[in-house]
């Protein structure tokens, strides 16, 4: 028997994996993370299965509900928001089970940073504006390295998605507005592929103003950089000048 590290995707039931929807089916123990991850999406759980959610659990709590269970011969989800390799604290769990002999494996998911982009209908790497997503948080009570400041960040002018910092927005645009100027378009976007969904659009000058005025407060992501909005170049992949591996060059636009 195995734990299964999975991402849950950033809300919507539908954008779980196939594999992970199949394994919540199969689990005879659930252990999710009830701050973020959507609970509609454990109607794909057997009806018998124990559910745990894990926001009012310790480290050492959910690893004993762990080795109960595997113990028991059953299966284990670890459900986690998005993708469980960012923001997920899967790192402590998975070197706890290596010790305690435990397998595990994890399943991908869709993250919030795809989904956000989704939903304002913007792609982060245009040519001729950025070829780089910058994903990083605002140290807080979690430190954040020196050179990973949002400062320091902010000189690279990629595009940006800033996660884990609703509560401080106007210090964070502040800090980015160092390099990318205050009239960079930035977005903020609340629980993409939720129902409650909400897209607000601004500059860095006065995207957190905005944000504060609409309530948003959690479960939202910063997002920053002229990939935003206006000019880019056509991507090279579909010119028909261009040819690569799977396509020659053509001389016509046939
Ligand atoms: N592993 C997750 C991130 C967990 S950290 C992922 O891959 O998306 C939690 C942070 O993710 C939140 O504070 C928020 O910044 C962001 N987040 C998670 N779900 C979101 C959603 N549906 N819409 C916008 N931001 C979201």
């Amino acid at each position: 028997m195995k734990v299964y590290f999975v991402g849950a995707g950033p809300g919507d039931p539908e954008l779980i994996t196939v594999k992970g929807r199949r394994l919540l089916g199969e689990a005879g123990v659930i252990i999710y993370a009830g701050s973020l991850v959507n609970p509609e999406i454990l109607k794909y759980a057997a009806p018998g299965a124990v559910r745990y959610n894990s926001a009012s659990l310790t480290l050492e709590e959910v690893l004993a509900i762990i080795r109960r269970a595997i113990a028991g011969g059953q299966v284990v989800v670890r459900l986690h928001t998005g993708d469980p390799s960012l923001y997920g604290a899967i790192q402590e769990q998975m070197d706890a089970l290596e010790r305690m002999g435990i397998p595990y494996e994890i399943v991908p998911g869709v993250s919030s940073y795809a989904a956000a982009a989704a939903a304002i209908g913007r792609e982060y790497t245009l040519p001729g504006v950025s070829q780089t997503l910058i994903l990083t948080r605002r140290g807080g009570r979690t430190p954040v390295p020196e050179m990973e400041s949002l400062t320091e960040l902010s000189r690279h002018r990629a595009s940006l998605c800033l996660f884990l910092s609703s509560q401080s927005l106007a210090a964070a645009t502040a800090e980015l507005a160092s390099g990318y100027g205050p009239e960079t378009p930035a977005a903020v976007v609340y629980k993409a592929s939720w129902p409650e969904e909400k897209v607000i659009r601004g500059t860095l000058g006065d995207i957190a103003a905005k944000a504060r005025e609409a309530g948003i407060e959690r479960t939202a992501l910063l997002l920053v950089g002229d990939f935003l909005a206006g000019d880019y170049k056509r991507s090279r992949l579909y010119d028909p000048a261009f040819s690569h591996g799977y396509r020659g060059a053509r001389n016509n636009n046939g």
